[in-house]
């Protein structure tokens, strides 16, 4: 592919944001001060997440069932990878939450909800139990989440490396815990999946008002890829306009959809990573024949403000921000059991805010115009 300097230099700029801006360039060995002020001491750790899991299997009357995957085997640093099962239903919802070590409300939001399906007995809650089952990681890369780091570090080569796209069919699964939650999830074959983000400073399209929440789909709507996948171009779109409407009915309004964003420009690029554990996901991986039957399902991902490697979580906004993500997961997931979501316009999509579209950020042949993707 033909690229211009102008293209080199913007994938430069750009090549950290991608799920979460600017915190990896920050926390590599070598790399800028951050000099943040976040406070990560009123964030989760490791052993915090494993005592809340433990806590909650035991208050929830046998209602959460939590375990580790070491029958696959553990992290690069030899921690076990925890998953909180909940639920009698036959949907099976796959939440996973801070495969980047660097983003840790996002776990919190997890184990807030995880919580609530153990204790609450609305009528929502119920309904939720009754027609699904769910499955919750909520800390994918414990050993970057020590380190708070986005990536992890490959113990046999000292690679640092982004989990979020080591599940590619060439050239990846580098890594034991990409391994080890493959081998899970090629196992259970979920109908659903979620995954919980942070990324870093970024505006509504033609306002001054910071974005708190970005809705992303990893494989770009109407892009390159996947159109090609059963419905999944219509049904990620109808999930996504199903939670900014349910978000926005609760007061929450800066919300946009997931871009690379060109500010100067005041352009944007939806992604098309091939390598993204949800992209994977969609495209049915087989990886090791352990996934003979290409077994597939939509995915989607969220994104919250900020993260704590850049210093752009401040304590005075984590309580927001964790409410924010806590329902719109709640929503999507009472959404897409009851089928609600399936009654959305899919080019409803269209209203949520979003920068114009200059093209897509690709993992295998950069930036690919807009123009030439054929739609
Ligand atoms: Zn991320």
């Amino acid at each position: 592919m033909r690229k211009s300097a102008g293209k080199i230099a913007l994938l430069t700029a750009f090549l950290v944001m991608l799920f979460s801006t600017l915190s990896f360039a920050a926390t590599v060995p070598g790399g800028p001060s951050t000099n943040g002020n976040t406070s990560i001491n009123s964030m989760l750790s490791y052993e915090d997440v494993v005592k809340t899991l433990k806590s909650i299997e035991q208050t929830s009357k046998g209602k959460v069932e939590v375990f580790t995957l070491d029958r696959f085997g553990k992290s690069e640093q030899g921690r076990s990878i925890y998953v909180a099962k909940v639920g009698t239903g036959e949907k099976k919802i796959w939440i996973q939450a801070q495969i980047h070590g660097n983003e840790k409300l996002v776990t919190e939001a997890a184990l807030q909800l995880l919580k609530t399906y153990a204790s609450n007995s609305s009528k929502e809650v119920q309904t939720v139990l009754e027609e699904s089952t769910l499955y919750f990681i909520p800390m994918y890369n414990p050993d970057g989440a020590e380190m708070n780091t986005r990536g992890t570090k490959v113990m046999e080569t000292g690679q640092l490396l982004d989990l979020n796209r080591d599940w590619a069919a060439e050239g990846g699964f580098k890594a034991n815990e990409s391994k080890v939650v493959y081998s899970y999830w090629a196992e259970l074959k979920p109908d659903f999946a979620i995954d919980l983000h942070h990324q870093g400073l970024k505006q509504i399209y033609g306002t001054n008002e910071a974005t708190s929440f970005s809705l992303g789909i990893s494989l770009a709507p109407n892009g390159p890829t996947l159109p090609a996948y059963k419905n999944y171009n219509d049904v990620t779109r109808q999930m996504l306009a199903y939670v900014y409407d349910e978000m926005n009915g609760y007061g929450y309004t800066h919300i946009d959809r997931y871009q690379i964003v060109d500010s100067e420009k005041q352009v944007g690029y939806d992604i098309d990573i091939k390598g993204g554990v949800v992209s994977a996901m969609m495209m049915g991986l087989n990886f090791n024949g352990l996934n003979p039957e290409n077994h597939s399902h939509p995915a989607v991902f969220f994104e919250t403000k900020g993260n704590s490697s850049d210093g752009s979580l401040g304590q005075k906004s984590n309580g927001y921000l964790t409410k924010q993500n806590y329902l719109a997961l709640k929503s999507l997931i009472y959404g897409y059991v009851t089928g609600e979501v399936n009654d959305v316009d899919p080019e409803s999509w269209n209203r949520i805010p979003s920068y114009p579209l200059a093209g897509y950020w690709t993992d295998y042949n950069g930036i690919v115009p807009a123009e030439s993707s054929g739609f």
